[in-house]
């Protein structure tokens, strides 16, 4: 078979209206083809922006692909001015093992872009979303959770863009968003993040990372309403801004994590005490959290304490940590230049 035929897109992402179809990859796994597919959703109606929407990147991260499906199910296309393009369960391997990354072939989609086609299953798959999706689309939002790992204040994230222009789009994109957070982030590990892909075309690129720990009514309805609340902003849907209830407040802020010093890596593996709840105001040195040995209940816990002042913006909410995992981090209020 050719390259070309290993790969293809079973939808017809010109067609006015409401079309379904599915992303095929065709890899070779253990000698054999295997064939995967993924649901892909375009809306087309009148004129108006691209905006592609992809959920279940990771395949344990469920508020997003569940709003998404929400959308999917009740969006009315006539409604809509512009091409929306959904992949609310993009990972479909990784999501029918409840893992954050493909069985397949072991690798993190948000690492593998702009992907391979003759590459293993993620590289592929990747591949098709940058060749044929991103290509067509002029903005990008991915949704994420922390999935059974940590807990973040519900967000709409970008990165700290050079590009004056480019980062007065995305940051009202994310502003847009209403979350209770919009977060400016100096990420470390970059290479490979789809983010990074995207913003490499100088296309506005948002990721969400809405909630995490469990899934929860609360963060699917942040995540319901960030959607709407950007279409509307890119002027795809009529109607006003909502904000959304987080924690019994309806609040939205912009905050910053301007370099990985407001992180905490656990000094040592045991299980994670949480002292302090994503939301809350911390000082710089104050205890955030404790580490237990489970070898030795008599050992004194070792206390990670905040880097910085802020907010606590993430925790460990899997309690088993290992030394040099993220235990927290905290962020402050977004200083602009
Ligand atoms: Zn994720």
């Amino acid at each position: 078979m050719s390259r070309a035929g290993r790969a293809e897109i079973t939808v017809d992402l010109d067609r006015p209206g409401r079309s379904a179809g599915h992303l095929v990859i065709r890899p070779m796994i253990n000698g054999a083809m295997k064939e995967i597919r993924s649901p892909v959703y375009v809306f087309r109606n009148g004129t108006g922006p691209t905006l592609l929407l992809t959920g279940g990147v990771h395949g344990d991260e469920y508020e997003g692909p569940i709003a998404l499906a929400n959308l999917v199910s009740g969006l009315d296309v006539g409604k809509l001015a512009g091409r929306l393009i959904i992949t609310p369960f993009l990972n479909v391997p990784a999501i029918r093992a409840a893992q954050r990354c493909s069985p397949d072939d072991g690798k993190d989609l948000n690492r593998s872009f702009p992907g391979d086609p003759n590459g293993t299953p993620t590289e592929g798959l990747a591949n098709l979303v940058a060749t044929r999706l991103v290509a067509v689309a002029d903005f990008v939002i991915d949704l994420h959770t922390g999935g059974g790992r940590s807990s973040w204040i519900p967000c709409a994230m970008m990165h700290p863009l050079s590009d004056p222009e480019e980062y007065e789009r995305t940051l009202a994109l994310v502003t847009a968003i209403q979350a209770p957070a919009g977060v400016v982030i100096d990420e470390s590990d970059k290479p490979g993040m789809f983010d990074t892909y995207v913003e490499g075309l100088r296309k506005p690129f948002v990721c969400c990372e809405f909630g995490g720990g469990m899934v929860s009514p609360e963060n699917i309805a942040v995540a319901k309403v960030g959607v709407r609340n950007a279409l509307r902003h890119l002027g795809m849907l009529d109607g006003d801004r909502e904000l959304p209830i987080w924690r019994g407040r309806r609040e939205s802020r912009l905050i910053e994590i301007p370099h990985l010093g407001y992180a905490v890596e656990a000094p040592v593996s045991g299980l994670f005490e949480p002292l302090v709840e994503i939301g809350d105001s911390v000082l710089s040195g104050q205890p955030i959290g404790r580490i237990h040995s489970f070898d030795d209940a008599e050992r004194p816990a070792v206390t990670v304490k905040a880097p910085e002042n802020g907010i606590l913006f993430h925790r460990r909410a899997a309690a088993r940590i290992d030394a040099g995992q993220r235990s927290a981090m905290v962020a402050r209020p977004l200083q602009r230049a």
